[in-house]
Order: structure tokens, then sequence, then C-alpha cells
């Protein structure tokens, strides 16, 4: 197959090297604007897990990749001038230029073209490179494929609030270390990790107010650096702040495409989809994407739709197979980088708590790492929780530990009465104030009319990450009310639709909502694997 790539970042590299090894025959070129030594940014960090696939997908780069790694297994959180360490999560930090020259020598050994240098800059050009079997936009979060075809992939880019600038120091921090500082200027989170001997990754984020009220929009590289260095004086041990090509506060894009291929054209990492580097996800992403990819392509290999060109056949069926196996997976981790974007987007709410409860709250943000989970890793930062916990009001009927199943998804089972005593069963999105569980539904539907008239309920509520996990209820329902309904419900369409309104497309004409309130009276949990 002809093959060409637009972009040397990791998705467009890896996708290479894994082409390569399924069919050295296989004639790839990438095109690449910058030089091979030029990136922005400076570390990156993966979670170790991330690495267990790099050595299953091609051994020879994991093994360069692993030796020129830093790993360490602890989150710092710094809050009140107060450090948090949580052990039992393992990372590696490597530079983000190192890795790029890894992935760099493997294509040359494996024969892959790389033309440094060479901006595509014209839609026309784009055009002309899709004039092969398979054209990959492996071209980053500002994406020119994407944007080139974005009728056909239909694009949304929702650019975040909060500012952030990516740079370095030689302090050297020995985990993942968030630093919560609250200057003159307002809150500046920064977020650290050092990824060689000698450097760390140091970015700083802001919300927009902080940002213009220390006057970012109108101070010099030089004295960005300094003012912020000033901000983090006592965690940077007399060190100054770094700038690498280019000092820039930027917004997080955050991309997603309706469609991921349009004929012999798909989208690979950034370009198709962007992860907040709060969850450090999407260099993770992008090298899945390329071996989810690669995998299309390998025997054995979906049928051929229609024999043409060189790969004519299997990149028809390939793209699809690609598109229908990945995007849940990708969709799945996007929801996890945007509940830690929120979280930190809405920190000022949780400010006000002692440094041990917010680095509990910190540390399930994403709702992806559970109490049994932090439990598994460090017992004793769990102890010093569960003592802070045990020390506060009475903290109602349902475990703590199962408080994460609010913050999520979930989609529990309703069951209530039918007037003849035979249950009936709904799936219903489901809240908690502390007290009473709540539901959200509408006069006149089945679930409504029996509440109204027979009070006793019962509802399991499963962990969408887990179904061996849930929480099941037995209650009464001791209130049902109007007030407050619509607004409950946009508050649960924030969580379970991304958006901040229920849209009214999905609302009947005239539907009036209620809450209703359930109290429990009896709460059984499972979680038989507590991870
Ligand atoms: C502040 C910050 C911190 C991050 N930290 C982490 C982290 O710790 N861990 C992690 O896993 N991920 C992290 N990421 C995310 C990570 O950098 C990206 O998700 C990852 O680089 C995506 O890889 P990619 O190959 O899709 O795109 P990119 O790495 O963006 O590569 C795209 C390439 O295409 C080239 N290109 C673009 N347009 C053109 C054109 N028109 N012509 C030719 N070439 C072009 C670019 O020069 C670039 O080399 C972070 C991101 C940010 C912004």
């Amino acid at each position: 197959m002809k093959i060409n790539i637009v972009g040397a970042g990791p998705a467009g590299l890896y996708f290479a090297i894994l082409m390569k090894k399924i069919d050295p025959a296989h004639d790839i070129t990438i095109v690449e604007r910058d030089g091979p030594n030029d990136t922005f940014g400076w570390g990156i960090v993966f979670s170790d897990k991330t690495f267990a696939f790099l050595k299953d997908s091609d051994e020879a780069s994991y093994l360069d990749i692993t030796a020129a790694a830093e790993r360490w297994d602890n989150v710092d959180v710094v809050h009140r001038d107060h450090k948090i360490s949580v052990r039992g999560n393992e990372f590696l930090g490597i530079a983000r230029l190192t890795f790029l020259n890894i992935l760099h020598k493997h294509c040359r050994n494996l024969g892959v073209d790389l033309r440094f240098h060479t901006n595509v800059t014209t839609p026309d050009r784009i055009a002309e490179l899709a004039d092969c079997d398979l054209l990959v936009g492996g071209d980053g979060a500002n994406s020119l494929v994407r944007q080139t075809y974005s009728g056909f992939f239909c694009p949304s880019v929702d650019v975040r609030r909060n500012k952030y600038i990516w740079l370095g120091t030689r302090q050297l921090f020995h985990g993942l270390t968030m630093i919560f500082r609250e200057a003159e200027a307002g809150l500046f989170i920064a977020h650290a990790y050092k990824f060689d001997k000698t450097t760390s990754t140091f970015i700083v984020e802001c919300p927009p107010e902080t940002w213009l009220k220390a006057g970012f929009d109108r101070v010099s590289e030089d004295e960005t650096c300094a003012y912020l260095a000033e901000v983090f004086k006592s965690h940077l041990g007399g060190h100054p702040l770094l700038s690498n090509n280019f000092v820039r506060w930027l917004n997080f894009p955050l991309v997603k495409n309706k469609r991921w291929f349009h004929k012999n054209i798909v989208l690979l990492g950034d370009a198709l989809h962007t992860a907040h580097f709060s969850i450090g996800s999407g260099t993770k992403l992008a090298l899945e994407d390329a071996i989810a990819l690669a995998g299309c392509f390998a025997p054995p290999l979906p049928p051929p739709v229609r024999m043409g060109g060189a790969g004519g056949g299997r990149v028809e069926a390939a793209l699809p197979e690609f598109e229908r196996v990945r995007k849940p997976v990708v969709e799945k981790f996007q929801d996890a980088a945007l509940n830690s974007l929120t979280w930190l987007e809405d920190v000022q709410e949780h400010l006000q708590l002692e440094p041990v409860p917010f680095t509990y709250r910190l540390m399930t943000r994403s709702r992806r790492i559970s109490y049994n989970r932090i439990k598994w890793g460090d017992p004793e930062f769990v102890a010093k929780y569960d003592a802070w916990r045990a020390q506060q009001p009475s903290a109602g009927p349902i475990p703590a530990e199962f408080l994460d199943l609010f913050q999520k998804k979930t989609f529990a089972h309703l069951a209530t009465l039918m007037a003849d005593g035979t249950p009936h069963v709904t799936s219903v999105y489901v809240d908690y104030d502390g007290q009473h569980i709540l539901i959200n539904s509408a006069r006149g539907r089945q679930k409504d009319i029996n509440m109204e008239k027979r009070r006793h309920v019962a509802i399991e509520i499963p962990d969408p990450d887990n179904p061996n996990r849930f929480l099941a209820v037995r209650g009464q329902v001791v209130e049902v009310t109007e007030q407050g309904a619509d607004e409950h419900l946009d508050r649960l369409a924030q969580r379970y639709l991304n958006r901040d309104k229920y849209p009214d497309s999905m609302r009947f004409p005239g539907e009036v909502r209620c809450i209703y309130k359930i109290l429990p009276k009896h709460v059984t949990v499972w979680d038989p694997f507590g991870r």
C-alpha cells in the first residue's frame, strides 16, 4: 500500500512503525512541518498500563522508551502549603523529544520516508497527498486534514475556559505533583513531574480572571516566567521556570469528530480527539489509535469490499472497523478527562477542604478511580481519609466509598409496584442529596403513578465501569415535588449528557417534571473484587 501521513507526532510515527512491521513492502511517507529536534512542551507522563501495551505492539521501541524513562509511584498534592502523597500509582515520565527521536529512529530503520520541514499549508496540497491508498491525518489538535474535510468529519472543538502554559524547570518533582496556590491575582495550579535526571515539566493552569488580573495579556515571555516562578517560589528551590521554543498561554481545545474517516482518509490522535493533560492520556490515546488502526490492517484481514488499487479493498473495510472498535473506548476516556478538567475549572468549591479530603476528591475527580482502588494502592492515605470522615457530621445512609456512583453516568434500575402488586422496573438517572436518593421523572409515567400511590420502592445502582460493583437500596418515597425539578434535570443533563441544559427535544410537550425523594431503609453494597 502507498500510505501518506501528515504529522510526525506520536500517532503518525507509531502507526508507520506498526504498518511497516505488518508488511515491509508498504510504501510510507510522513510529512512533518518541524525539524526532528523541534518540539513543543517538555516531558510527558504515562501510566504503567500504557507501557504494557507498547511492549506487545513493538518490543524494540518499547525497550528504548523504557530505558529512557523515569518511574515513580506517587501522586503529590500540595494544598495550603501542605503536601499529601498518595502511593500505588505507577507512572513513567519521558522527554517528549526523546520519545519522538526514538520513534524517528525506528521509523528510519524500517524504511519509512520521513520528510521534516515540510509544512502542508493548503487544502489543495492535502487533496494531492490523498492520491494514494491511505492518507492519515496525524497533524494534531489543529489538523488541516480535518479542516479540509470538515464537511465529512463533522468536528466539534470546545475551547475550555482555563488558560494553561507548558514550562519546564530544573527543580525535580519526584512524583506527579499538583500544586494549588492562591496568589494575589487568584488561583494558580501547577502540574509538575520529572521526566529525566535533570528536568521536570511544569504546566501552569489558571482561570481567565486570574490570568487577566496578573496582566499576562500585556507582559513579555521572560516576565511571564518570572511572575510564575515567584508564585511557586517555595516549591521551585530557587530554580527558574524555563521556556522551550515558545511561551504561550493556550486554552485547551476539546476535539471530537462525528465521523472518523472519509473515503481513504482517516484521522488519528489529537486530530481526532483530545484528552485534557490533567489525566495525561493524549499520547496514550494517540498510540492506542495507531495500534487499533494498524490492527485493522493486520491479518486476518477484514473481507475486501472492493478490489482496486493496491490497498483499496482493505482500506474500505479497515477504516469503518477502526471507527467501530475504537470510538467507544475513546469516548469513555474523553468523558473521564472532561470530568477531570471541569473539576479543575470548578476547583474553587473544593478549596475550603482540608488537604486530606481535598486530595481524596482530587484523586477521584475523573470518576475512574474508586475508594477501593486508592485503598489498594495506599492504605495509609485512606486510613487518614477515613479518620477525617469519622469526625464529620453523619454522612447519611450511603457508604462514602459508593458515593462515586452518583457522580458517574450511572443508570439505576428502579422497581416500583403496580396496583396488582406486581413489580415494574425502569432505568433511571440517579442522584443523592446526602439523605435521600433522588429520581427525576414526569407526571403521568407509570413509575410516577406507582410512586404516588405505593411508596415502597427498590433501586439497584450499578457501577457503569464495573457491573460487579453495585449498591442496592430498599426504601420509601417520602416526598414528590415539582419544585426545582426542571433545574435538577438540567444538573443531571450536565452529568449524563455533558450538556448545560436537558434538551427540549428530549421532553414531551407540556411535560411536568418531579423529583422523587427516596429515604433508604435497607442498603446493600457489593464489591467482590475491591478495585
Ligand atoms: C500541556 C500539555 C501537556 C500534555 N501532557 C501529556 C502527558 O503528560 N502525557 C500524554 O500522554 N499526553 C500529554 N499531552 C498530550 C499530547 O501532547 C498529545 O495528545 C499527543 O502529542 C498527540 O499526538 P499526535 O501525534 O496526535 O499529535 P501531535 O503530537 O500534536 O503531533 C502532530 C504533528 O503534526 C505536525 N503538523 C501539524 N500540522 C502540520 C501540517 N500542516 N503539515 C505538516 N505537519 C504538521 C506537528 O508539527 C506535529 O509534529 C499533553 C498536551 C498538552 C497540550
